[in-house]
């Protein structure tokens, strides 16, 4: 640190060069990303609830009202109203507090997981962080979880079983209905990642896409993920972590001496109010219509990219059930056309399970930036030629 500060203004310079250097959503370039640009109003509202910190609530009662509003809202949109859980930092978080809870309440000797081939790293972490075997459960040749892989695996270690409801890489959502009468049987934690999928999946059901059921409404389903600030278009960082019931932030509550909370479940202590006041603005703001529209809206720039590559004979690695789109050159290998697509100043992402480009179709890419990708992925096509 410098021994004099310097004036406001020339921070603000220094800080616009930097900001220069970063890409923005509203290019449309972005194109392997699951955060998007955050609603107006979202943006406003967290600056206006910056100070407030949910890690000692009985200071900041109106945001702990806030929160709880956007659980009970979150828990009524994935059928079960009286859910208990908190507002965190997004999908990692939330993927470690659900792990937690299930190990704790489990108390196995040897605890271990059970995770789908397709979930995401941060199960990864979790395992590293609190100390349990990581199993990998296969996939079948849609890229689903296969549930006969998830019952092999299953041992008297066994603590959790985790679903997908959204995967990272190509938007499957794995058989969850089958998952949850197993661990009904079994009597074991099944906890559902919807990180990406829980603020699409039921707005798409809602308009009569047939997706499968992956929430509360299935007994077995113990605890869900589902993040805001991926379609939900709440601002970085808000994601949330619910609970059937409170009995799950029981199990891991620590004592908190000096707070105006006696007892704490989440991993952090000082804790974003902000997220929640701006995840609670933007679903009231938006309404189950709004995200209906929202859900409609990017599942047709998804078709449009779906059929332009079919088109350009470029070979879809899944018929896109969410709004992911994976593909591969028909000669090419996916780093190869990543490389392509970058030179030509497009940020994509290749996936490791199977290799493709990968195209996450959030709010931003409008159709206008899928008519010049496919402009640009013709010319690759015919450069080739
Ligand atoms: N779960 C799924 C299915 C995801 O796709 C992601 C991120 O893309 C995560 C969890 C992790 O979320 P975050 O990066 O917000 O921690």
């Amino acid at each position: 640190m410098d021994e004099k500060g310097l004036p406001e203004e020339k921070v603000l310079e220094l800080l616009a060069e930097f900001q220069r250097r970063d890409m923005t959503y509203t290019s449309g370039r972005i194109l392997g990303s699951m955060c998007t640009s955050s609603h107006p109003l979202a943006r406003r509202v967290y600056c206006d609830f910056l100070e407030s910190n949910l890690g000692d609530p009985g200071l900041f009662r109106g945001t702990r009202e806030l929160e709880s509003g956007v659980i009970g809202m979150l828990g009524e949109l994935l059928s079960e109203p009286d859910a208990a859980g908190h507002i965190i930092t997004g999908g990692t978080e939330a993927n470690l507090m659900a792990m937690r809870a299930a190990r704790n309440m489990a108390g196995a000797e040897k605890p271990e997981i059970i995770v789908p081939k397709s979930a995401h790293f941060s199960f990864r972490k979790a395992a590293d962080i609190l100390g349990l075997r990581l199993r990998e459960a296969e996939l079948d040749q849609d890229y689903r979880v296969d549930v006969e892989s998830v019952r092999k695996l299953i041992s008297e270690n066994t603590v959790a079983v985790v679903g997908v409801a959204g995967t990272t890489e190509l938007g499957r959502i794995d058989p969850v209905e089958e998952l949850s009468e197993i661990c009904l049987d079994e009597d074991i934690h099944l906890h559902i990642d919807a990180a990406f999928g829980g603020f699409i999946i039921p707005f798409l059901r809602e308009t009569g896409a047939e997706l499968p059921e992956f929430d509360f409404k299935l007994q077995g389903v113990s605890s869900i993920t589902v993040d805001p600030h991926k379609m939900g278009l709440a601002p970085i960082p808000s994601g949330c972590i619910l609970f059937r019931d409170a009995s799950y932030l029981d199990a891991m509550s620590i004592e908190t001496p000096y707070l105006t909370e006696k007892q704490q479940s989440t991993i952090v202590g000082t804790r974003t109010g902000a997220s929640a006041a701006a995840t609670w603005a933007i679903m009231k703001h938006m309404g189950r219509e709004g995200y209906r529209k929202l859900a409609l809206r990017v599942m047709g720039v998804t078709r449009r990219l779906r059929d332009g590559l079919v088109e350009l004979d470029y070979q879809l690695v899944v018929e896109p059930e969410l709004n992911i789109v994976a593909f591969n050159h028909p000669a090419m290998g996916p780093h190869e056309l990543a490389d392509r697509l970058e030179e030509l100043g497009w940020a994509v992402s290749v996936s490791s399970c199977p290799p493709a480009i990968r195209v996450v179709l959030m709010p931003h890419i409008m159709e206008e930036h899928i008519e010049l990708l496919l402009r640009d992925l013709e010319g690759i096509r015919l450069r080739e030629e």
